[in-house]
């Protein structure tokens, strides 16, 4: 039997008064996934998060969906969205998550994102090709003011800081130091605090920054960085599972994480991450793509977008929109669907949070046998009950 696993990030909620202290997904008209429930199986399960990091992320949340320990198979953020740029990484080297900033001459930080500047390529052209100590920097455009740095060379280490001053501005950039005690992630900290030094003085006489200036705009005169990883090869999902794998999403992160697990990248038309995403282009791709595929890893980004934006009844109109286009599944045959989410995100607190999220796996001769709305409430009675996020490839693969 095929599988179709749909995560929907950041779906499950906590309720809010302007939906009548309901939860998004309990507010939302979901004739399609209540199908699916009903005449599937439900439960609840608890994200995966490491302690230091306070609530659940996206990235170890996958990791663990995809039945991944996190403690052991985390390669860090930088890594995934280096990979999901598409570059090709090598054992040892070292990736980090860079933002183009605007800094004061005191290094005190006056904008995190240089104003959401783009195309940074002038930029970046003229802070590659810097080597220090052996070590060679490499720098990617990504997105906007983003970028990805990697580090190439002997005895780099990816237990040390990042540069951002907790998301708050005025304050001055910190120094990468280094998180244990190893000469290498001394010798990491101290090389790629050199480089932060030799960027920023290249970046900051920079034409384009002066031109920026000039026009009133912010300069952007220096990488901020955070969540370095170190690349080594994860075992593949194929080697696991023994099933061939395919991923329809739009974010880096979520490509770069099936990519490292050896899954296909599938291409899907107008899949943008955002809420203007094109869900009949990936609907359809997920159809196109059954033949090819034992497991098709389906990512919808924007219900996490409308939660952290705040907006309850844009996330419950998006979800009803979602419903609608999951509709052209139900009458696939021998095909099991799973929908989900990878952690749930307060639009009260815009953040994500550690509430339970519900999950169905639907296939035809499992059945709850019953009526169930497709939320977080309903699915608490579920035949699945609680558990870890862990264990749901285990749930799933079960026969
Ligand atoms: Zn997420």
């Amino acid at each position: 039997m095929k599988t179709v696993l749909i995560i929907l990030d950041g779906l499950s909620d906590k309720p809010v008064k302007k939906l009548k202290n309901r939860t998004p997904l309990e507010a939302a008209k979901t004739p399609n996934l209540d199908y699916l429930a009903s005449n599937g199986v439900c439960g609840l399960i608890e994200s995966f998060y490491f302690p230091w990091q306070k609530y659940p992320r996206s990235d170890t949340a996958h990791l663990a969906l995809f039945g991944y320990d996190p403690r052991v198979y985390y390669l860090g953020r930088g890594v995934y969205e280096a990979v999901g740029e598409n570059i090709r990484m090598k054992k040892g080297e070292v990736a980090l998550r860079a933002n183009f900033a605007t800094v004061d001459k005191n290094l005190k930080i006056l904008n995190r994102r240089a104003g959401r500047i783009s195309n940074t390529g002038a930029l970046i052209k003229a802070i590659s090709g810097i080597k220090i100590k052996g070590i060679k920097f490499s720098v990617t455009e990504s997105l906007g003011h983003r970028a990805v740095l990697v580090l190439k060379g002997k005895g780099l280490s990816s237990s040390i800081g990042g540069g951002d001053a907790d998301k708050n501005i005025g304050i001055k950039a910190k120094s990468i130091i280094a998180l244990d005690k190893s000469k290498k992630a001394k010798f990491t900290a101290e090389v790629l605090n050199e480089f932060l030094k030799q960027t920023h003085d290249i970046l900051k006489n920079h034409s384009l920054n002066k031109k920026r200036k000039g026009k009133g705009l912010l300069p952007a005169n220096y990488l901020l960085v955070r969540g370095a990883g170190e690349f080594r090869k994860t075992p593949s999902f194929y080697e696991k599972y023994k099933l061939k794998a395919g991923c329809i999403a739009a974010g880096h992160i979520y490509k770069g994480i099936a990519k490292v697990l050896g899954m296909d990248l599938i291409n899907a038309q107008g899949a943008t991450g955002g809420v203007d995403t094109n869900l009949p282009g990936k609907i359809s791709s997920i159809k196109k793509n059954f033949k090819k595929y034992d497991f098709i890893f389906c990512h919808i980004k924007a219900a996490d977008i409308l939660s952290e934006n705040g907006d309850c009844v844009g996330k419950m109109k998006f979800i009803e929109k979602i419903d609608k286009n999951i509709g052209s599944l139900l009458n696939i045959k021998d095909t099991r669907i799973v929908v989900t989410a990878d952690h749930s995100t307060s639009c009260q607190t815009k953040k994500h949070c550690t509430e339970l999220i519900p999950v169905l796996i639907y296939e035809h001769q499992k059945s709850e046998n019953r009526e169930i709305k497709f939320s977080e409430k309903s699915c608490k009675k579920g035949k699945l009950k609680k558990f870890k996020q862990i264990k749901l490839m285990t749930k799933i693969l079960k026969k």
